[in-house]
């Protein structure tokens, strides 16, 4: 039976050897195996210890014991409910299909409201920044795409309180248009509609309306509870009552946190910039951020050196909702971590080895800048696609897959790889794949445990492979699913119609001769007068005499029973021409 051990959420190396009953050299050296330089009196986590112990292959249970340490709360509701808590501006992202305004939109709000000195700052791409509307701030997110946003709501900092969904009024709803409708949803993130465009000749707002109730969007002056305003970013038209809306819809949320806590907050874009070292883009969720404060994010920390508004304007401390630069980091922060304040030097220090440690073992010991980061294929698609995420032992073999999965790709039909990479499967694929339902493919690259419990848990499905053949055909029949089926029709024979028996709502008995071809049920039949068709019913029986037959020939009498989806009135003289119907399963 394996040995169980209670442990806090930190426990320092030297007390965990203890309980493990072994030399404290051995546990720093496996420690440093994983690329961790951990001394004695140094803090691993649970996690870490977790991952050391089944790297040790000790048949030891770890328990988690209650943390006396003070942890600060994740959720954003808990800050909310906090008594010490005060109201906090909006976090707003704009999401929407690719060509409907996005960019256009934040421009011209960011245009019009960012104070003059501030907007003379800017010069690159920002990936949020605040503006002040009636005297109050909102904060937008320049979400660079959805898996931006999948990332962030896996992180679960649910660091988005507003969605505006961006459509074009001469366009309407595009399938990233239902994609940002469903991250939203799920996200359970507030909805506003802006419906673009506006000054264009051909848009139509209703039209959009329309489509949107599809989508269970039903406008407010149409009896439902949805946001929807009509704006045009190049005649400037109708942004103040989109701000209005989002200030609206932020005093119903009531959206509060806490100020006088340490910060925490998300990584938002990280980059190295010239004479800076590494610097983070990031966006407070609550407590107050100094410059000074140490925080640790992913497996790297920081003390603080320059701490700035999103315009680049040095500010000494910021507060929950805003956006901020932050330089002082050892290495360069990764987008969607979390970060964290903490008390000092030393313990941010060991917070990220923790880290580091992890992440190592997970990715199997690769040097992690070779892993290819997450790419999007940004296609505008009217096709349907089956999203997938691609992870391969070598660049190569991931070349060789990702190519031959798109030779797959016909007008109706694509892979989509929303993510892919060389190295082990780790849980940043498993956070994407369940963000967008996408499926994982391995391929030569093996599957952690703690990973494989992540899917599980999450319900992520990942294939594992040794032969790249099994792999693309497994994908090629998962295509070919996708694929509508194709119906074949195959004539039979025509009757021409002498004489009417028997007429009600859904059946009809009539008599005939076979002009062509050779009848049989069950079969389908197309009515037609006048070389007009008329209807298509079903034929339930034939009759030659009294008799009931499964066949009759061409210079035949007979007699036919048809099912009606409503009542026909057949007319002497018309036509049946009978067929069969086939739907037959395509293959790619
Ligand atoms: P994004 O891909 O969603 O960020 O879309 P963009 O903001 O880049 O806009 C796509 C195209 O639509 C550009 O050519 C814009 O000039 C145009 N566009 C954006 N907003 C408007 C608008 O309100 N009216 C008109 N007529 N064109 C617009």
């Amino acid at each position: 039976m394996a040995q169980s051990i209670e442990i806090e959420e930190h426990i320092t190396v030297g007390t965990l050897a203890e309980k493990l009953m072994m030399p404290v050299s051995r546990l720093i050296t496996e420690l440093m195996k994983n690329g961790v330089m951990a001394t004695v009196n140094e803090r691993i986590d649970f996690d870490t210890a977790q991952i050391i112990i089944n790297e040790l292959g000790l048949e030891v249970e770890l328990t988690r014991k209650e943390d006396t340490d003070s942890i600060i709360p994740r959720t954003k509701k808990s800050y909310g409910d906090n008594e010490r808590s005060v109201p906090r501006p909006p976090v707003v992202a704009v999401m929407g299909h690719v060509d409907h305004g996005k960019t256009s939109l934040l421009d011209v709000i960011r245009g019009a409201k960012v104070a003059e000195s501030e907007a003379g700052g800017i010069t690159q791409h920002i990936s949020a920044y605040q503006i002040t509307y009636n005297n109050r701030p909102i904060t937008f997110l320049d979400t660079p795409g959805h898996e931006a946003f999948a990332t962030i709501r896996e992180h679960g900092a649910h660091l988005t309180d507003i969605a505006v969904i961006v459509i074009a009024a001469d366009d309407g709803v595009k399938p990233q248009t239902v994609e940002a409708i469903r991250f939203a949803r799920k996200a359970g993130v507030k909805m506003i509609v802006a419906i673009t465009k506006i000054d264009k000749p051909e848009a139509d707002a209703n039209r959009i309306k329309q489509q949107l109730t599809e989508h269970k969007l039903l406008a407010e002056e149409w009896g439902g509870d949805t946001v929807i305003v009509e704006v045009s970013a190049k005649a400037n038209k109708g942004i103040n009552n989109l701000l209005d809306m989002i200030q609206l819809v932020a005093d119903v949320e009531d959206l509060r946190a806490e100020v006088d806590v340490p910060a925490i907050g998300l990584i938002i874009e990280a980059n190295t910039e010239p004479g800076r070292g590494p610097a983070a883009h990031a966006l407070i969720e609550n407590g107050t951020l100094k410059r000074g404060d140490f925080i640790t994010t992913g497996s790297t920390y920081a003390k603080v050196r320059n701490l700035e508004s999103a315009a680049g304007v040095p500010i000494l401390s910021a507060t929950p909702s805003m956006p901020v630069i932050i330089t002082g980091f050892k290495s360069l922060p990764e987008f969607g971590d979390e970060f964290e304040v903490v008390a000092n030097e030393h313990l941010a220090k060991s917070r990220a080895n923790t880290e580091k440690i992890k992440k190592n073992t997970i990715n199997g010991r690769l040097d992690l800048d070779s892993i290819d980061l997450i790419k999007i294929i940004n296609r505008s698609n009217q096709l349907e696609t089956y999203d997938v995420i691609i992870k391969a032992d070598v660049q190569g073999s991931l070349t060789s897959v990702l190519d031959s999965l798109k030779a797959l790709e016909t007008d109706e039909v694509a892979v989509k790889a929303i993510g892919s990479g060389v190295g082990l499967v780790n849980e940043n694929d498993v956070q994407l794949a369940h963000g967008s339902n996408a499926v994982i493919y391995a391929f030569n690259a093996s599957v952690p445990t703690n990973v494989k419990r992540l899917a599980n848990r999450d319900k992520v499905v990942i294939h594992e492979y040794k032969i790249i053949y099994e792999l693309i055909d497994d994908i090629r029949a998962e295509l070919s699913q996708m694929l509508s089926p194709e119906i074949i029709e195959t004539d039979l024979g025509k009757l021409r119609v002498k004489a009417i028996f028997k007429t009600t709502k859904s059946e009809v008995i009539c008599g005939g001769e076979v002009i062509a071809g050779k009848l049989a049920v069950p079969a389908q039949a197309k009515i037609t007068r006048a070389k007009k068709q008329i209807a298509e019913v079903e034929v339930t029986n034939l009759k030659r005499g009294p008799q009931d037959v499964k066949e009759v020939e061409k210079g035949e009498m007979c007699g036919i029973s048809l099912k009606t989806e409503k009542k026909i009135n057949l007319l002497e003289g018309d036509i049946l021409g009978l067929f069969k119907r086939e739907s037959i399963e395509r293959k790619l």
